[in-house]
């Protein structure tokens, strides 16, 4: 799947079905769809032109509105069952399940109906137009807002009919190791949605360390392994530290130091350690800290001197096995542990990251007892 593509509604048509009373006009709404496209629904209130103000539990018909007057409004999914979302703070647009709470650029809070996508946005209003005009007019008994015309229209060249919506592919699929939750990104770091927690961690031990390896295996150069993999660490630390930054207020320095670029393991550790009590190398024997340090300097080595020892790397690393002006080698045993080495560190930060910002327990904990029943099935 190519990035960014336009991705067509799931289609349907939406029945107002209209009746006069003695106590007024009154309507029901209704859904159906027989595309041969995965779809899925939800339902919130909203009040003209097409504000968004609580949650409908479709199905529930006792369920009465949270603010007088507003409408129940069913939306359905893209073509794929995702539900585009928009942070309304920091305007990131991201695709996942109808119940999103939290946003995986920048970590908002609010509850799903504030997410909805551009898209989803203008549909209600459309929707809410549509069915003020119906129940204006006292002749009218059905009315049809017609969405495979508009999910047909996704893949049709030329005009489009005069309401047309549609969803975006992003360029990353995960389900939430935590909770479950299918997602699709822009880029590869971020929360999930519905949990809060961060996938970075796993981004890097599941995807870049076994990646590293893998080259490694194949012959690839253990020098470049150090850069990828110290570049690696930098990387995805960067990430919970640009949140630390954006959600916990500091000082301006604690601040220009957590968005700097890291150099020195040792000083990495110390800055978590004074500003946030989180111990990175925490759990880690001496001679794998001891790695991870060197390495550091000698990723600074490959990358601004060409892999030459300077006497800067001499005096700073402690290394006494090299010589200066002699060639850096690697032993590949050796980045192994660093890898191993990066990913437990990693690991320390997330954990203490969660704990400063709590995950969303009650969905990790539906997660995690549906997979219990799962393998108890599995295992009759
Ligand atoms: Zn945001
Ligand atoms: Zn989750």
């Amino acid at each position: 799947m190519a990035d960014f593509q336009e991705i067509a509604h799931s289609g349907g048509k939406v029945t107002f079905t209209l009746a006069n009373t003695d106590h007024g006009r009154t309507f029901q709404v209704g859904i159906s769809q027989n595309r041969p496209v995965p779809f899925a629904v939800f339902g919130l209130y909203a009040i003209a032109p097409g504000i968004p103000v609580g949650f409908w539990s479709v199905g529930m018909e006792s369920e009465s509105s949270p603010v007088p007057g507003a409408f129940p409004v069913l939306i359905a999914s893209d073509s794929e069952q995702f539900f585009g979302h928009n942070c309304p703070k920091c305007k990131y647009y991201w695709r996942s399940g109808p119940f999103p709470t939290i946003c995986p650029g920048c970590g908002l809070h609010g509850p799903s109906y504030e997410f909805l996508s551009d898209a989803q946005q203008l549909y209600v209003e459309y929707y809410i137009f549509q069915l003020t005009n119906a129940l204006a007019d006292p002749s009218i008994s059905e009315h049809v807002i017609d969405m495979d015309m508009v999910a047909d229209a996704a893949s049709q060249e030329g005009p489009k009919p005069s309401f047309y919506i549609s969803e975006q592919s992003q360029q990353y699929r995960f389900s939430c190791v935590a909770c479950g939750e299918k997602h699709d990104i822009i880029g590869r770091f971020g929360y999930c949605s519905v949990c809060g927690t961060r996938r970075d961690v796993w981004e890097l031990t599941d995807q870049i360390i076994p990646a590293i390896r893998s080259k490694l295996k194949d012959g690839g150069s253990a020098e470049d392994s150090v850069r990828d993999a110290i570049a690696a660490f930098d990387s995805v630390v960067s990430q919970y530290a640009k949140q630390m930054v954006l959600l916990i207020p500091m000082l301006p320095f604690r601040k220009d130091k957590l968005t700097k670029r890291f150099h020195n393991a040792e000083d990495v550790a110390t800055m978590f350690e004074l500003f946030f009590g989180i111990d990175i190398f925490n759990g880690i024997k001496q001679a794998e800290r001891t790695l991870v340090t060197r390495s550091f300097f000698r990723r600074h080595v490959y990358e601004h001197n060409g892999g030459i020892v300077d006497q800067v790397y001499l005096d700073k690393s402690g290394d006494k096995d090299s010589r200066l002006n002699a060639q850096l080698r690697e032993n590949t045993d050796d980045v192994h542990e660093l890898l191993g080495a990066i990913a437990k560190m990693v690991q320390n930060l997330h954990s203490g990251f969660h704990q400063i910002f709590s995950p969303e327990a009650a969905p990790i904990d539906r997660y995690s007892r549906r997979r219990k029943s799962a393998t108890s099935i599995g295992s009759h």
